[in-house]
């Protein structure tokens, strides 16, 4: 145990020691933070020698490790630095230690004797290294504790006074003010590094709600330079589009709840108006010049036009910029729960132009889209708020009518949606049409309804209306509208039918009653649906006798039965061939060109060899038009049969103006001919008329020999009826023709 040698203290130490104490604090004060740790280097420096000590060091305390590290060290020459092996040394390992120096103590060791006797690790600490005397002192401030002192004598004891350990305190007090300066100084120069560079524009405005700093990109934002912002009310940098309540509400909510979160319009110098999305929040200033509130925003206009424009697509429709299908459900459900709350009605109105694709076909998209928009500018026009228009595609349009009070008043509004089409269409070049469209109206009362069904049922009431004549509105009507819906179904399952193949032709021959001898095939066809097996013409042509379809079906008819005349003709049968026509097809003067084609798609059958049968009732209806259409035809060296003759009514001026060679006795007076005095008559007339006009005659329903010896003794030479062949597909046709002798014109 070395021997207790107290050091003198005199006035000189003590002068030494003051002076030291004021070099310091003004060295901090004077030098910028960054020098912190040279004045601190130097204290240390000036302590050690004026103390005659081995040591001095500081040790910072890093909060959240819960660790010390020295981070300054003065060694006495000949003395070794022992920084490197304290590093990040945990507090728990020293809880003495560390309790004294939260509790704001010195540690005085005048020798480690001093040590109380709990504080083993400390006494392990310090007894290899030789310590003979040591003061630590905390460095404090204001109740936080950064680190500490250490005075250390290895190579003599040393006894610290009263008033020593307080002078030291004071200058090692200095160091934690330093400290915590220096941290304030980081924490501004981040502020500042985060004000500047910031993406978002930030703001700060004191208690008269005028703008005191911004930063660079509030500047670039709103174009305004930072010198000539301050002292600008806040306000004015609003758009007029807020009212003054707008802003009352604003400031309202950043005193009551501490902040105001939204977007607002702001308007630069140059008239932009640009929309930004702030977060004004009140601070607490303690002087009167701080800050009262702090704003950040960025200017999200393109996100918002972005944002706007998804929805324009997503919502929309792109040509005519109308409410899509996905829009119309939205508002539909709207509609309803209002027509639900309200109790009124609402109209649901399908429409649709009439003879749109024409237009279309014939002077091209762009002409046809222009009509549309056209179009749909016109019925928003005539609307009222709160109606809808939307496309739902082609032209196709659904107007939602909400809020009606009356039937009186809704027939009032679909009107004016029929009237806006009045005027012609401008589409472009010049051009101008005129069209009607059609209205299905559904009216929904306040009990509402499945949105796509009252979809249906005005469309529904609009595929009525354009079988009503088109022009006009029409009502839904569930019984009427639904018989109309499942005729347009089988009606499309027909079109489907023929797309898919599934016509067929079946021939009948027609031949010379006493030789035997073929004079023709009719070609009849049938419908092979594959669910309900071979469908005759009578259970399904009826359905489009007045659709454009009849004239598909009949030009694939025409077209495989030429083509089927064509191979027996090669094959060495002669045979003509007999041809069914619709009422509608004759009506239509574009027949003419489809018979030349057809025929120039087969030029392996004769054009003599063709036959048109008509049926008479059909020829008088727009006889001017059917008598021209088949006098063209005929000019081709095709020929006519006048089918089913004597049901008709037909007069005999017809009989004489129409260009056919011959004439169907109808099957219904053939069949009975036997036993029925007054058909055998009508057979009989027929067949006078049919030779005083110079016309062949073809006795129908020829079902027995009986029918055919009693038809050949009124001078009837041809027939054709289940008694000579049924009607059979082109395989058994095949096999009856074999070996029978044709009959040539
Ligand atoms: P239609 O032109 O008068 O054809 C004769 C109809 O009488 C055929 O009926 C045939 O099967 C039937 N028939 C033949 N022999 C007898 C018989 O001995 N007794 C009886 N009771 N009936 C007999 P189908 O094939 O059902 O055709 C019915 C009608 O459908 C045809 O009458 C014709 O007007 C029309 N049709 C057939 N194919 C076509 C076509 O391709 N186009 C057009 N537009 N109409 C067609
Ligand atoms: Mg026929
Ligand atoms: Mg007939």
């Amino acid at each position: 145990m070395t021997a207790h040698v107290p050091t003198p203290v005199g006035p000189p130490l003590r002068g030494d020691l003051f002076e030291l104490l004021t070099r310091t604090a003004s060295d901090f004060i004077a030098r910028p933070t960054a020098q912190v740790g040279e004045t601190i280097d130097r204290a240390l420096e000036a302590i050690g020698e004026l103390f005659d000590a081995s040591r001095c060091y500081v040790f910072e305390i890093d909060e959240a490790l819960d660790a010390a590290t020295t981070t300054h060290e003065w060694c006495a020459p000949g003395v070794a630095a022992q920084r490197d092996s304290l590093q990040e040394i945990p507090l728990a390992m020293f809880p003495w230690w560390t309790a004294e120096l939260r509790g704001g103590r010195a540690i005085n060791l005048a020798t480690l004797d001093d040590l109380p006797p709990g504080a083993t690790a400390e006494r392990a600490l310090l007894e290899p290294r030789g310590v003979q005397s040591l003061l630590v002192l905390p460095v404090a401030w204001r109740g936080r504790l950064d680190g500490f002192v250490g005075i250390e004598h290895v190579r003599w004891p040393h006894r610290w006074t009263d008033e020593e350990v307080g002078v030291l305190r004071l200058i090692v007090t200095s160091f934690a003010q330093a400290f915590e300066r220096r941290r304030l100084d980081a924490t501004l120069q981040m502020a500042n590094t985060v004000f500047q560079n910031a993406q978002e524009a930030i703001f700060v405005v004191d208690r008269d709600r005028r703008l005191v700093d911004v930063n660079p990109t509030f500047t670039a934002i709103t174009g305004l330079a930072r010198s000539e912002l301050r002292g600008t009310p806040f306000t004015q940098l609003l758009s007029e589009r807020h009212d003054a309540a707008f802003v009352a509400a604003l400031w309202e909510s950043v005193d009551a709840q501490g902040y105001w979160r939204g977007e607002l319009w702001h308007r630069r110098r140059d008239g932009d108006v640009r929309l930004l999305r702030l977060t004004l929040s009140a601070v607490q200033g303690e002087l009167r010049a701080s800050p009262q509130y702090v704003g950040v925003f960025s200017d999200v206009t393109r996100l918002r036009e972005q944002a706007e424009r998804l929805e324009q697509m997503a919502y929309h429709d792109a040509l005519t910029k109308l409410p899509n299908r996905v829009l119309l459900a939205d508002r539909l459900q709207q509609a309803l729960a209002q027509g639900r709350r309200t109790g009124r009605l609402l109209a649901v109105c399908y429409m649709d132009l009439d003879h749109f694709k024409p237009v279309n076909d014939t002077y091209g998209h762009d002409a046809g889209d222009r009509l549309l928009v056209e179009m749909a500018r016109r019925l928003t026009a005539v609307l009222r708020a709160g109606d809808t228009v939307a496309r739902l595609g082609g032209d196709e349009f659904v107007v939602l009518l909400p809020g009606l009070q009356s039937m009186a008043e809704c027939e009032q509004l679909v009107e004016r949606l029929l009237g806006c089409l009045q005027a012609p269409f401008a589409i472009g070049d010049g051009v101008q049409v005129t069209l009607t469209g059609s209205i299905g109206v559904r009216v929904v009362t306040s009990a509402g309804g499945d949105p796509e069904a009252l979809l249906r049922d005005a469309d529904q009431a609009l595929y009525a209306a354009k079988e009503g004549g088109r022009g006009q509105a029409h009502y839904y009507d569930p019984a009427l509208d639904q018989e109309l819906v499942h005729r347009r179904d089988q009606i499309a399952r027909i079109s489907t039918g023929l797309q898919a193949d599934e016509m067929a032709l079946y021939y009948q021959p027609i031949v010379q009653l006493d030789s035997g001898a073929v004079f023709a095939v009719e070609a009849l066809v049938r419908w092979d649906r594959r669910d309900l097996g071979l469908l005759p013409p009578s259970e399904w042509l009826s359905l489009i006798e007045d659709h454009e379809l009849i004239g598909r079906v009949g030009a694939w008819a025409l077209d495989a039965a030429l083509a089927q005349g064509a191979r027996w003709r090669a094959a060495g049968a002669p045979v003509a061939v007999h041809v069914n026509v619709s009422a509608l097809e004759l009506r239509d003067p574009g027949f003419v060109e489809r018979v030349r084609g057809a025929l120039a798609r087969h030029p392996g059958f004769p054009a003599d060899g063709l036959r048109l049968e008509v049926v008479e009732a059909a020829t008088m209806q727009d006889v001017g038009t059917v008598a021209g259409v088949m006098e063209a035809v005929a000019a081709q060296g095709v020929q006519f049969a006048l089918d089913d003759f004597g049901t008709g009514y037909g007069s005999l001026t017809y009989l004489r103006r129409l260009p056919a060679r011959t004439i169907k006795v109808d099957r219904s007076f053939v069949g009975q001919m036997l036993d029925r005095p007054e058909d055998r008559a009508i057979v009989q007339g027929v067949l006078g008329l049919a030779q005083a006009f110079d016309r062949h005659a073809i006795a129908e329903g020829v079902e027995t020999h009986a029918h055919a010896r009693a038809l050949l003794k009124l001078g009837c030479t041809m027939g054709q009826g289940y008694g000579i062949a049924p009607p059979m597909p082109v395989g058994e046709m095949d096999a009856w023709l074999q070996g029978r002798p044709f009959h040539r014109f």
